[in-house]
């Protein structure tokens, strides 16, 4: 499986797509993840045959025999990123290829086989190519893409699997948040971590996400929208929420950002380090512990907080909760750096501003 390998993919298109009229009534209010566009990629890997079957067909349900691997070890692996509308009625992807390397680092975390690059690229353009239609035209709309990977053998044996299926499916999607940009309250868990040293927290694993539900579930019942993980070893640091990264702004204009290690490497993150820096802010990457940011809150030195990812793009964290007590960021509202960024980000994502970057991936 080296680099350069390409696979030609068999299109057999859906054969009862939705009507423009039911599409369009499924696009009014989208939601996050509901909703699905006609079609789907799959791609089989077998141990000694390599990447095989490579098929863009009709979306749909995928038989498992109950052995399947995942279904017991959860050898599993996933990423997300969005498809635009661009201005000229073309489509755009942002920075796909880094979602490329994240997905090979996680596969190789999970001792999965690795897709060369090129291929997770390839489905990407085949889906959109194909479901096209389905990308919302206006300023909140995206189609989110879901590539994912799962061990496929059935067999019970604990050891790597050697067959694998990769699958891209794809959601339009409008806001993450209902509400829009409204400032959400975290729950910061006494009881939980997400992610040890050595651990899985930097994959993007469906078993990271399992493992945090029961956190998240009780953020949701102290009147919480997120939960925020502190460190496994010292419960002292902050380390990301369940599914976003963290920032702080501070009066001085500075931003930080907990160093990569247990976190996830957002793409986000990291494309608001380098706007934050061009912008002429100092940026760190360091830790920041739970008592640090209580403090820095109530003394007024701390600005603004906000989480981040391709879902919500940048969400402003407006108060923080812990079993013994709660406090508030600046006046709650989102705060002008937030907003900034957010804009920055979101006009290139948008084809609104030029890209130096290169980070808009021209798909149609
Ligand atoms: C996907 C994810 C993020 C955000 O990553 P982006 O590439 O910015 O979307 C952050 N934390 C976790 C745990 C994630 O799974």
């Amino acid at each position: 499986m080296g680099g350069g390998e390409s696979l030609d993919f068999e299109i057999r298109p859906n054969t009862a797509p939705a009507s423009a009229a039911e599409r369009a009534a499924l696009m009014t209010d989208p939601g996050f993840g509901r909703i699905f566009t006609d079609h789907m990629v799959t791609i089989k890997f077998a141990a000694g045959k390599g990447w095989y079957d490579a098929r863009v067909e009709a979306r749909g349900p995928i038989p498992l025999d109950p052995a399947t691997a995942v279904l017991h070890y959860a050898q599993e692996i996933f990423e997300g990123l969005k498809a635009y509308r661009a201005a000229d009625g073309g489509v755009t992807m942002f920075r796909p290829e880094a979602n490329a390397h994240r997905f090979a680092a996680s596969a190789a975390r999970m001792a999965m086989a690795p897709l060369p690059h090129e291929v997770f690229l390839a489905s990407l353009h085949e889906l959109i190519t194909i479901d096209r239609a389905w990308v919302p035209d206006g300023d909140d709309g995206s189609l989110y893409l879901r590539p994912f990977m799962y061990a496929s053998e059935a067999f019970l044996g604990v050891r790597p699997s050697t067959e694998y299926l990769y699958v891209l499916i794809a959601s339009p999607v409008g806001s993450y948040f209902a509400g829009g940009l409204q400032p959400v309250t975290v729950w910061v868990s006494a009881d939980y971590t997400r992610a040890a040293p050595g651990g899985t927290g930097a994959a993007k694993c469906g078993g990271n996400y399992g493992a945090s539900l029961a956190a998240q579930a009780e953020a949701i019942e102290h009147g919480c929208d997120q939960v925020v993980f502190l460190d496994a070893v010292e419960r002292r640091y902050v380390d990301e929420l369940g599914g976003m990264n963290i920032f702080f702004v501070y009066d001085d204009g500075s931003l930080a950002t907990p160093p990569l290690g247990t976190i996830l490497p957002g793409v986000t993150r990291d494309s608001i380090l380098t706007l934050a820096a061009e912008q002429g802010r100092d940026v760190a990457e360091r830790p920041i512990s739970f008592d640090e940011w209580r403090t820095d809150a109530q003394s007024g030195r701390l600005r603004e907080v906000f989480a981040c990812g391709t879902a919500a793009v940048l969400t402003p964290i407006g108060a923080v909760r812990w079993p013994d007590g709660e406090f508030g960021v600046a006046d709650g509202d989102t705060g002008p750096v937030t907003n900034h960024l957010r804009q920055s980000l979101v006009d290139i994502q948008r084809d609104r501003v030029p890209d130096h970057h290169g980070w808009v991936h021209r798909v149609l």
